[in-house]
C-alpha cells in the first residue's frame, strides 16, 4: 500500500507565520512510513520561485518521494504567472497547482483566477483551492461553477471544509464528478462521513503540516474504515488524481 500525504509545505509563510524545513518534512515522512508527498510553498512564501526550486532539488535527490505543486499568487500578470508554472511543470515535473484563496486573497470565481485552471487544463494537471478559514473566498461553493466550466479539470478542495462548511464540501463534490476532497484538519466523524457518503475515490489524506501527520494518521485509524477504504484514502485516489505512478 502506497501512502501519499497530497497537501505538504516547504519554506516560510509570512501570511501564517509558518516555517517548514526540508528535514522536518522528510523527518515526519520517515517516522509516520509517509511513501510520497506532494509539496507546495506556503501562500506567504517571500520568495515562491526558490521554493520551487527547493523542492525539485529535493524531488531529485529523493526519486518518488517528493512531488512538487505549483503555489503561486495568481493576482499577476498572465505571462509572469505562466512562465513560472510551465517552468515548473514542463521542465520540473510538478504535478499540480494550488491556490490559497485566503493567503493569496483570490476567489476562486474572479478573472485572474481564470487562468489557473485554463493552464491547469492544458497542462493536464489538477489544481487544488484552500477551503474553510477565510470565507467568503474560502466556501467550498465557489469551486463548482469553476469544475463544471472545467470538467476535463480535477479540483481539489483542500480541507475539505474545514470541519464546519464539510457539507457544503460534501454538496459540491455531490454536484461535480471532477471534485475530490483532501482531508487535512478534519475530524474522524467527518471524515468516516464523507466517506461513506461520497465515496472513498474522492477523499484523499493530506496533512498540511509536519506537526500533523501523526494526528492525521491517528484519525484515520480511529475513523472505522474498512482496509480497502484505507488503501484509496490513504493513498490510491491521490495516486490517481496526480497520476503519479505507484
Ligand atoms: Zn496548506
Amino acid at each position: 500500500m502506497q501512502v501519499i500525504d497530497a497537501h505538504a509545505h516547504l519554506g516560510s509563510c509570512r501570511v501564517f507565520d509558518l516555517e517548514v524545513r526540508a528535514e522536518e518534512l522528510l523527518g515526519a515522512m520517515d517516522k509516520h512510513k509517509i511513501d510520497a508527498a506532494v509539496v507546495m510553498p506556503f501562500p506567504g512564501a517571500p520568495d515562491p520561485i526558490r521554493v520551487h526550486n527547493e523542492i525539485a532539488d529535493l524531488a531529485q535527490k529523493q526519486p518518488g518521494r517528493i512531488y512538487g505543486m505549483v503555489n503561486l499568487n495568481p493576482h499577476c500578470d498572465r505571462d509572469e504567472y505562466e512562465s513560472e508554472v510551465r517552468r515548473c511543470v514542463e521542465g520540473l515535473g510538478f504535478v499540480g497547482l494550488k491556490i490559497h484563496t485566503v493567503g493569496h486573497a483570490i476567489n476562486p470565481l474572479s478573472a485572474d483566477a481564470s487562468k489557473v485552471f485554463e493552464l491547469a487544463r492544458e497542462l493536464e494537471i489538477p489544481v487544488m483551492v484552500h477551503s474553510g478559514p477565510g470565507i467568503p473566498f474560502a466556501l467550498p461553493s465557489h469551486c463548482l461553477p469553476r469544475a463544471q466550466e472545467f470538467p476535463e479539470v480535477s479540483v481539489i478542495i483542500a480541507h475539505a471544509g474545514f470541519t464546519i462548511l464539510t457539507g457544503e464540501a460534501f454538496a459540491v463534490a455531490k454536484a461535480s464528478p471532477n471534485i475530490y476532497l483532501e482531508s487535512s484538519w478534519l475530524f474522524a466523524d467527518d471524515l468516516k462521513w464523507l466517506i461513506s457518503a461520497l465515496g472513498v475515490e474522492r477523499v484523499m489524506m493530506g496533512t498540511d503540516l509536519p506537526r500533523n501527520v501523526g494526528a492525521m494518521l491517528a484519525i484515520c485509524n480511529s475513523a472505522g474504515l474498512t482496509e480497502e477504504e484505507k488503501r484509496l484514502y490513504l493513498g490510491g485516489t491521490a495516486l490517481g488524481v496526480f497520476n503519479i505512478q505507484g
